[in-house]
């Protein structure tokens, strides 16, 4: 049997459901949590019941996060965005769905993207469900804590710094100024369900595709996973780019193991 190319996957479908993860934006200057096995590179990132129960905890991802957001805020998409930017708009890609949570995508021009685990640009109340924009929020941070202003991190995933050295228990996190509830990013962490509705959307469009293109996702988070099994089950070819395993190898059609710029841009 000949093993097809990537391109000519592409080319045989005009109605592509795309998944991207992580090894999408490192290229962009945003670290990775996982290994060429799919295991952890680093300490796993802070659990939604972790955050939620424990002002330190809280104290300690923001102070993180203040310091990360000045390098996270000026990540800009690489040629695998712009490589799926230009599949959308030659028409072989109906719906984006990305485990990123840094709008590169929407940055590099893709309209039709679901941001699966949300977006690190936004802020969310816990209690009133009121969002504000982060850099009105990073403004605050800057306001309360004019000391950490200066600090540099390394940079971290999920636009993360590390800065372990430093007590956190002076760092002042403001409460939601409408209820005085938990401020939280509108992202999914790790220990939270994707919202219902998401993942609807996202069922729908990949009932629609005639095939699934994975790219920069180990699929070893549950939330990805699930559409490949999915398309899998109702008989959809899969391809995938990614360097190193993935969760679904057994189950893909055609398996790239390239960097997902240099794959994508090659098209
Ligand atoms: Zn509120």
């Amino acid at each position: 049997m000949q093993i097809p190319s990537l391109g000519d996957f592409i080319a045989r479908h005009r109605n592509l459901f795309v998944l991207t993860g992580a090894g999408c934006s490192t290229d962009s200057g945003i670290p990775d949590y996982r290994d060429a096995d799919g295991g952890w590179k680093r300490s796993p990132p802070v659990s939604f019941q972790a955050f939620m129960g424990s002002r330190a905890v809280r104290q300690r991802y923001w102070a993180r996060s203040f310091v990360g957001w000045q390098h996270f805020r000026k990540a800009e998409p690489n040629q695998a965005h712009a490589a799926l930017a230009r599949l959308e708009q030659k028409g072989h890609l109906r719906t984006l769905v990305t485990q990123n949570v840094d709008g590169l995508h929407q940055a590099a021009g893709s309209t039709q993207v679901i941001d699966l685990h949300g977006r690190l640009d936004t802020v969310r109340c816990m209690d009133c469900e009121g969002l504000m924009p982060r850099e009105q929020l990073q403004a605050e941070l800057l306001e309360r804590n004019p000391g950490w202003g200066t600090l540099q991190g390394r940079t971290a995933p999920d636009g993360d710094a590390d800065l372990d050295a430093l007590s956190f228990a002076e760092f002042a996190v403001p409460s939601c100024a409408r209820c005085g509830g938990v401020l939280k990013p509108d992202v999914v962490f790790f220990g939270e369900s994707v919202p219902r509705s998401r993942v609807d959307a996202a069922m729908r469009a990949l009932e629609r595709a005639d095939g699934v293109l994975v790219v920069g996702s180990s699929l070893m988070v549950y939330s990805g996973y699930r559409f490949v099994q999915a398309a899998a089950q109702s008989g959809k070819p899969v391809a995938a780019v990614n360097l190193g395993r993935t969760r679904a190898d057994e189950l893909l059609t055609l398996k790239v193991s390239e960097p997902c710029g240099l794959a994508l841009a090659a098209l």
